[in-house]
Parts: structure tokens; sequence; C-alpha cells
């Protein structure tokens, strides 16, 4: 990695390149062979209990340690379509790694991520062809609201259990946040294409590009046309600081998306003194991408202490490695032309600002502060606080419309998350289908 703070020095073409490129590369046959046979496989395993897709990782370890890759990566996408992204860029730290028994015994974890990875993107690239097979055609048309995990999750269910389905997707590409919102180490190579076009290997998929809920396609419309409805739009609207200046600010998830889409990297402007406000995932791709673009000083701002962040602990060091300066225990009180001012926090009983402020220079300020629901094209159906309510079966309260993913979850929005949503709600609209 090229990181050359404080010497004002440009990085090269190239040297951005490099600084983009796989932060872990792919394992050897040689190397997932030796991990594989780390793993006890464990019966009743806690490493399946903390994936949120019940990945069987005990049987797929052993597929890979027996040189049945294909069997193995058919393992892992029965339980999660997506296992190739979830392979690289789920938090696997606090999830599945976290709860292998190897923790327990003064070791490292198996590192189930990667090898996750190794079995899937071999099937990926070997040209074998879709591993699945759809049910008989029922007939019956479902569409589908964005092209995002939830949504391309949704439809390659719905698409196996023999339904025809449409998604609808605003954006020109598909993937939604694994193709615009994650940091590009974590997804080189344009995987999150190659893995879209893998899923729609199923058949019975047909994907329709600009097209966002709106005057133009109202829910009530697609309920006229369709047999049911999936809602996978995920969260449209931007969170408000609410700070004199904050026009003079950027949302961190644009920048991600530019940074995603620009074939060339290094024609991506960057500031020489970037701050970050947030203390998430998404402020951590930002900072440590904008340290990776150049910048001389990337200071990332959070309200809390470190243990409050929703970032991992692993994804706060990496910033930390890249050089990104974390202030914690900081809020934003105003933005001007090359400056921002924050007030120090704490917690005093409730947690609040106080008199103490500072300053730091600032020619790029990025926010990371999350998204909220677009509710508007929406009207008609119920919510959960800031989000879509759904019931126990994705169901909205409206038959036949479902929804899942980020726009009907609190807290932290995760990819594999999102791909359970998606392959639970198509097994519900398919039962519901069958019952009415
Ligand atoms: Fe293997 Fe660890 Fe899971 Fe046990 S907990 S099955 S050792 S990965």
């Amino acid at each position: 990695m090229s990181i050359r703070p404080h010497l004002g020095e440009t990085l090269t073409r190239q040297e951005i390149a490099d600084n983009f490129a796989d932060l872990h590369p792919p394992f050897s046959p040689t190397q997932a062979m030796a991990e594989a046979a780390r793993c006890l496989y464990c019966y009743d395993a806690p490493c399946v209990k903390a994936c949120p897709t019940a990945i069987d990782i005990p049987g797929f370890i052993h597929r890979i340690r027996s040189g049945n890759l294909d069997g193995s990566a058919k393992t892992i996408l029965s339980a999660n379509i997506m296992g190739g992204t979830c392979g690289r860029a789920c938090p696997t730290e606090v999830l599945c790694e976290q709860a292998c028994v190897l923790n327990g015994r003064d070791d490292q974890p198996v590192k189930i991520g990667q090898l996750q990875r190794h079995a899937v993107e071999h099937l990926i690239e070997s040209g074998a062809g879709h591993p699945f097979r759809r049910a008989p055609p029922t007939g019956r048309r479902l569409a589908v609201i964005g092209a995002g995990p939830a949504g391309l999750s949704f439809a390659h269910r719905a698409a196996m259990l023999g339904h025809g389905v449409t998604v609808f997707e605003a954006k020109p590409k598909p993937g939604g946040l694994n193709e615009y919102g994650l940091a590009a180490y974590k997804m080189a190579e344009d995987f999150a294409q190659k893995e879209v076009a893998f899923l729609l290997g199923i058949g019975g998929i047909v994907i329709e590009y600009g097209k966002a809920l709106g005057p133009a396609l109202t829910l009530d419309a697609l309920r006229q046309r369709f047999d049911g409805v999936f809602i996978g739009a995920g969260l449209g609207g931007v969170n408000r600081l609410g700070v004199p200046g904050e026009e003079l600010a950027r949302d961190a998830l644009d920048f991600i998306a530019e940074l995603r889409q620009a074939k060339d990297k290094s024609a991506v402007k960057i500031g020489h003194d970037v701050i970050v406000i947030g203390g998430g995932n998404t402020a951590i791709d930002a900072a440590v991408q904008a340290r990776r673009l150049g910048a001389r000083n990337v200071t990332l701002v959070y309200r809390r202490g470190a243990e409050a962040m929703s970032a991992t602990g692993w994804e706060q060091d990496l910033a930390r490695t890249n050089g990104v300066v974390v202030k914690l225990w900081s809020a934003p009180v105003k933005f001007e032309p090359g400056r921002a001012s924050f007030a120090k926090t704490r917690l005093n009983g409730k947690f609040e600002t106080t008199d103490e402020t500072y300053s730091l220079p600032a020619d790029m300020i990025l926010l990371a502060i999350g998204q909220k629901l677009d509710a508007a094209p929406l009207a008609g159906l119920k919510l959960d606080g800031n989000k879509l309510w759904v019931n126990a079966n994705y169901q909205t309260s409206l038959p036949g419309i479902f929804a899942g993913g980020d726009c009907i979850k609190a807290g932290e929005d995760l990819t594999v998350q999102a791909v359970e949503d998606g392959k639970r709600a198509a097994h519900a609209a398919d039962a519901w289908l069958k019952g009415r």
C-alpha cells in the first residue's frame, strides 16, 4: 500500500490502483486445504448459529477438505446465494468467526469467510453453470423493487420455486450496496457484477433498469400487474445533521459510489484534509479510501466512545493502520469553507455536548450518519418506527406485498441479513400464493 502522509506528494495512478487492489488476496488451493484442516467439524456448531443465513459451515469446510469444491459451493449457496460477497465483505469477526470454538482455545478462529470465498469463486469462475434448477413454472408473476441483496435473493429463490420475476431497479446496474456502497478493495475485480450474472443463471428473472417506485411506477399499479410484490428498496433517504454549513458536506455513500464506478480512481477528486463524520462501517470505508486516494490528513469524528461505534474492532483497526485519526466524543457544530468545528461530548447521566470546542482544517467533509427510508412512494403501508412494518412472514400491512432488507430492520444493516430476508420472504410469498 502506498500512503505517504504529510509529504504533500500526489500518488501516481499505479500507486492508487495498487491501493484499491483486493484487501485479502484469495487463498491458493494449498492454503485452503491447510485452513480447512484446522476445522474441528463441531457437532451443533456455534459458527452456524452465528451466521444469519445458517450456512452449514462444517459441512462446506469438510467438502473443501475432501476436494469437492463445487459441492462445497453448493452447500453455501443453498443457504446464501450471495455467499461470494459475504465471504469477502461480511464482518465475520463478529459473526461466525467470533463464535468459532478455536477462539476459546487461545487459537485463531478458522478463516471461514476466506474459505467460503474460495469455494464460491471456484464455482463461479469454473463456468460449470448454475448449480440449482427451477421448479416447473407456476404461472405466477412477482414484482421486486430493488436489485440489491434483498431483492436479488428474493428473486432467485422465487425463480427457483417456479415463479416468474421482474425486478425494477432505479440505478443502471444491479447489486445495490454490493455494487455502490462497499469499499472498492473489498469487492475487487468487479465481483458484484459477476455474482449477479451468476445468480441470474437460474433463469426466469428479468431486470428493468432506471425504474424506481414513484408516480410512473406505483405500488397499486404493480399489484394489478403482478400476483405479488416484494419491496427490497433499501434506504434511499439521507439523514441530516442540522448544523450550519451542512451543505458544504457530501454524503459518504456518494463518494464511495463514485469510487466504485470510476474506471480510473486517480481521476476521483480528494481533499488534502478530509473529515468523515460517523461510526459505522460506511464511515470507515470512506475514511480508509480517502487515505488510499492520497488525502494527507483524514480524521474520523464520532460523537461517542469506540465501544459504541457500529464499525467492528477489525474495521477500526483498519482505519488506524491506514493512518486515519479517530476523534471520539465529539459532535459537529458548524462547517465553514476550509474548516469544521466540533464540541466535545460526554455521558453525564445522559448524552450531552459540552462548552469545550475545537476546529480542524477541512477541505472535504463526508457524512456517514446513516440513511432513512424514503417513505413517500410507500404511502399506505404501515411503518414500524422509521422503517416498514412486516409480520413474521415478511408481509407488510397490505396482503401480497412483502418486504425485506434494510427497509425493514432497525440497527446494523448487513448484506447477509438482507439475503436471508429475501430468501425467507420468497418462501413466505410462495406459501401465500399457494394458499390464495
Ligand atoms: Fe469449524 Fe470453528 Fe465452526 Fe467448529 S466452530 S465447525 S472449528 S469453524
